[in-house]
């Protein structure tokens, strides 16, 4: 098997300090990488701080043929990056194929806003002191991006990173994560195929003592980080005077509303939270972990979950029909087991599920939690559900808020008021209405509140971020 390179300033590149990458599922060998060491550390941050004038004035049309290249490539390559995903992350192949068109729509959507990336005129004739004035401004790049991704959507997050930075034209070091950086060293292969600057770029594997000495560097003047809550608090509090974007973690809510309980309503939002809860085994920020159902029709929700979550295909995740995977690894699958076991002693009932083999854990349905329990307030990452009565829509918007979290909440209603009080009431970056939690589109601002980050990705707001204001005021016209 030949050693899968790494990009330093856009040239492939190994060192000595080999990275074996292996499938969650029976931890058999997918390929071998290397970590980048420090001279090659250095040569990504030089080249990308010496690149930014050049970066920073390319024409937008270059810009946009690259991204649009980027997202032909994807799409031509789609089955083959839709395996390596699997290979690396061992999410079932039917979301690895998602995920890969998710990430080549990321980028056609940055090749469109790429061209219409440009700034706003502003009349100062509104007051006697800036007669005879007009302003523009432009967004200037801040400076080179330090971008670092999560395992749990090894591509489409990295595309989150990478097509903005573009689309602006900042310089990207990118730092993919250490269990599956395969699928974004391939995306360094498309981007070797444009015109972009070659310092402009770099995709490196590095242990995190090396990502956190490049969160620390002056050169890397903004740090984009998708993650936990504890490592990104932790950047943010190292490097408090950078620009820091921070997206992190949830234990996002699904509200079922009074109105939405007619049986066909309830078997079908019981058929979409068994999907977003536990498909690709919980492993997303905004997969639904808590359940919030109206007390008249608690019962007849529960058992409607359980007969869904039991229909799921769990298993070889290069199984077409398989919903639940592994997890990234043992250790993960033995935290969520843990958890589970610690609410049960509390007094929490599992009504299917909490069984683990190996780094598989069964999709796991939970009633009579308590609330101090780590399955409800903590971030699961893991397929389990807790399911709550509740009695009134005010209890459901009390309990989704109760939590150090906010990042997307769902809330199942028709009723056009109801919609209205929950986007005003609940503490998250988005509110689905007659849906679970766990859609996201481009086109939106995506981030959350709390202990869920600060800043907005999306790819318009993630390039709104890359760039400040610049000024340009005009006298005697
Ligand atoms: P993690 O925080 O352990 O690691 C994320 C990245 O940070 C990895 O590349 C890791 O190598 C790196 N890292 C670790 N320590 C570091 C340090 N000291 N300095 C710099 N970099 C360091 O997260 P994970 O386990 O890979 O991913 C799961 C988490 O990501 C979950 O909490 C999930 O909710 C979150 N996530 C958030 C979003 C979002 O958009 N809000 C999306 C996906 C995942």
């Amino acid at each position: 098997m030949t050693e899968v390179p790494y990009w330093v300033a856009g040239k492939p590149s190994t060192s000595a300090t080999t990275l074996d990458v292996r499938h969650p599922g029976d931890d058999r060998l997918v390929a071998t990488t290397s970590l980048a060491t420090a001279p090659a550390v250095e040569a990504a941050v030089s080249s990308a701080a010496l690149a930014r004038e050049e970066t920073a004035a390319l024409p937008a049309h270059v810009r946009a043929a690259a991204l649009t290249h980027v997202s032909t490539q994807l799409t031509a390559r789609g089955e083959e990056l839709a395996h390596l995903i699997t290979g690396e992350n061992g999410k079932p192949i039917r979301w690895a194929r998602t995920e890969v068109a998710r990430a080549a729509s990321t980028f056609r959507w940055a090749a469109e806003e790429s061209r219409r990336w440009a700034g706003d005129l502003h009349r100062l004739d509104t007051d006697a002191a800036g007669a005879g004035r007009l302003a523009l401004t432009r967004r200037v790049p801040r400076g080179p991006v330090l971008g670092i991704t999560p395992f749990n959507f090894p591509l489409n997050l990295v595309a989150h990173k990478v097509a903005p930075a573009i689309a602006v034209g900042a310089p990207i070091v990118l730092k993919p994560a250490p269990a599956t950086p395969l699928s974004a060293l391939a995306l360094g292969e498309i981007l070797a195929e444009t015109d972009l600057p070659a310092g402009s770029w770099s995709i490196l594997p590095t242990s995190n003592e090396v990502a956190a000495e490049l969160v620390r560097d002056p050169r890397l003047p903004v740090v984009s980080f998708t993650g936990s809550a504890e490592v990104g608090w932790g950047i943010r509090d190292a490097v408090p005077r950078k620009h820091i974007v921070l997206e992190l973690g949830g234990n996002a809510a699904a509200v079922i509303c009074a109105d939405y309980t007619a049986d066909a309503d309830l078997a079908s939002a019981a058929a979409r939270i068994a999907t977003f809860g536990m498909g690709q085994a919980g492993q997303s920020c905004i997969a639904v972990q808590r359940v919030l159902v109206p007390r008249s029709h608690y019962g007849v929700f529960v058992d409607l979950l359980v007969a869904e979550v039991e229909r799921l295909g769990v298993g070889d995740p290069f199984d077409a029909a398989t919903e639940v995977g592994p997890l990234i690894d043992v250790a993960a699958a033995r935290r969520v087991e843990q958890w589970v076991g610690e609410a049960v002693a509390a007094g929490a009932v599992v009504r299917t599920g909490a069984r683990r083999v190996g780094d598989t854990v069964a999709p796991t349905v939970l009633t009579d939690v308590p609330h101090t329990a780590k399955v409800y307030r903590e971030e699961v990452f893991g397929p389990v559900v807790t399911v709550d009565p509740v009695d009134s829509f005010d209890e459901a918007m009390t309990a989704v808020n109760d939590s150090r979290f906010g990042l997307q909440a769902g809330v199942f209603t028709r009723d056009l008021r109801l919609a209205f009080l929950a986007h005003a009431r609940l503490e998250v970056g988005a509110v689905i209405v007659g849906d679970v939690p766990s859609f996201r589109a481009d086109q939106l601002p995506y981030g959350g509140v709390k202990d869920s980050g600060i800043g907005r990705e999306g790819v318009r707001s993630a390039m709104h971020d890359l760039t400040d204001d610049r000024v340009l005021v005009l006298t005697g016209v």
